[in-house]
């Protein structure tokens, strides 16, 4: 029973498969990249990312040499950039410690920063043929479909239910082949939603479409909580200069550029909390023309939703009190730092709101 599954899907694979930059070697370098690259991203947006990240750091000895503001640069507007300074640290790990080679061993590439068991599996099984099975999103779809599993897949049942039946059916001869191929079907025909399945090579043996249960499948146990918060964003341009700051809090947007915050006051007016600001730095909003308030910038992450405001000053004559941390730099060398996706954003569709000639 279950040898055709795995027959089928490679078969199936070996005729589908997208023709993407980072299958073309085994090279573990190119398929961490690749992986830590997808694990937010989707394929397509992903590609421009890898094409230009191996571009720039062709070997895991260029990216060990680099400084962590060059990767979070090349990573700007990818998001989660954790991720960037993990692999910047891993990188120089794998070096110092394993003379530039990754380990072939699941338990010690697990020890990497920023290496889960997913991106070990992936490593382990397709650059070095290793059996170990590799469960995704795509993955437990796939499989609790066809064998009509209705346990959560957040829960630590489900998953084990489904690394079981990924390790049953695994081949020994093409573990790596066979890990991207349960993905690959899960990405291009075992679809979230309605799938379709009448083209399907595994519909006379899937249980979900026997038992009309296909867009039931997978069930999850509870939903993600999404938390709000609010950022107020003050931009200063002054005689040609805009104030920046570097991002010290360990948080996911640590050591990437942004501007001074007003400090959030919870259910105040923005208009209120920008004259108080401005108060508390002895300046009138009044008295000032050119200033504005944009309006709110949505940012949508997995647990996060981010609700920005700008807080626009153009002015010749006087400074922003500068606090520990802001910097000012010219306008026209913001292009060198890496901002948060919500802010290459903003710029990329108000230029006008970033010029010095506004003064
Ligand atoms: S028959 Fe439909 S639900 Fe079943 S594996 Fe194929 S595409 Fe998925």
């Amino acid at each position: 029973m279950n040898m055709p599954v795995t027959e089928i899907l490679l078969k199936w694979y070996d005729i589908h498969k997208r023709d993407l930059p980072w299958r073309k070697s085994r090279e573990p370098y190119y398929i961490w990249v690749s992986e830590i690259i997808l694990q937010q991203t989707r394929v397509l947006q992903g590609m421009d990312y890898y094409n230009r990240f191996i571009e720039t750091f062709p070997d895991i000895f260029s990216l060990a040499g680099a400084p962590v503001e060059k990767v979070l640069k090349v990573w700007e507007g990818l998001g989660y950039y954790s991720r960037a300074r993990n692999m910047h640290e891993t990188a120089q790990k794998v070096v110092e410690i394993f003379g530039g080679k990754f380990p072939h061993q699941y338990d010690e590439l697990l020890k990497l920063k920023g290496i889960g068991p997913y991106t070990a599996a992936a490593i382990a099984s397709i650059a070095y043929q290793q059996p170990v099975p590799l469960v995704d999103g795509n993955v437990y779809r796939v499989f609790s479909r066809l064998f009509g599993i209705d346990i959560p897949s957040d829960t630590a049942k489900g998953k084990k239910k489904m690394i079981h039946i990924a390790t049953t059916l695994l081949p020994a001869g093409r573990p790596g082949d066979f890990n991207q191929a349960v993905m690959e079907f899960g990405a291009l025909q075992c679809v979230p939603g309605k799938p379709d399945c009448s083209r399907c090579p595994l519909r006379k043996m899937c249980l979900a479409k026997k038992q009309d249960r296909v867009e039931e499948l997978p069930v999850k146990d509870k939903e993600t909580k999404i938390i709000t918060r609010y950022i107020h964003y003050l931009v200063w341009i002054s005689n040609g200069e805009i104030i920046l700051k570097q991002r010290k809090e360990k948080d996911i947007w640590y050591k990437l550029y942004d501007f001074p915050e007003i400090p959030d006051k919870k259910g105040i007016e923005p208009r209120k909390l920008f004259r108080g600001f401005l108060g508390k730095h002895g300046i009138s909003y009044d008295q000032h023309a050119k200033m504005f308030i944009s309006e709110p910038v949505l940012h949508q992450l997995t647990h996060r939703h981010i609700i920005a405001r700008f807080y626009h000053v153009y002015n010749k004559k006087w400074h922003f009190d500068m606090d520990e941390g802001n910097f000012r730099v010219p306008m026209d060398h913001m292009k060198n730092y890496a901002f948060p996706r919500l802010i290459t954003a903003y710029m990329e569709k108000f230029p006008e709101r970033f010029q010095s000639d506004n003064e």
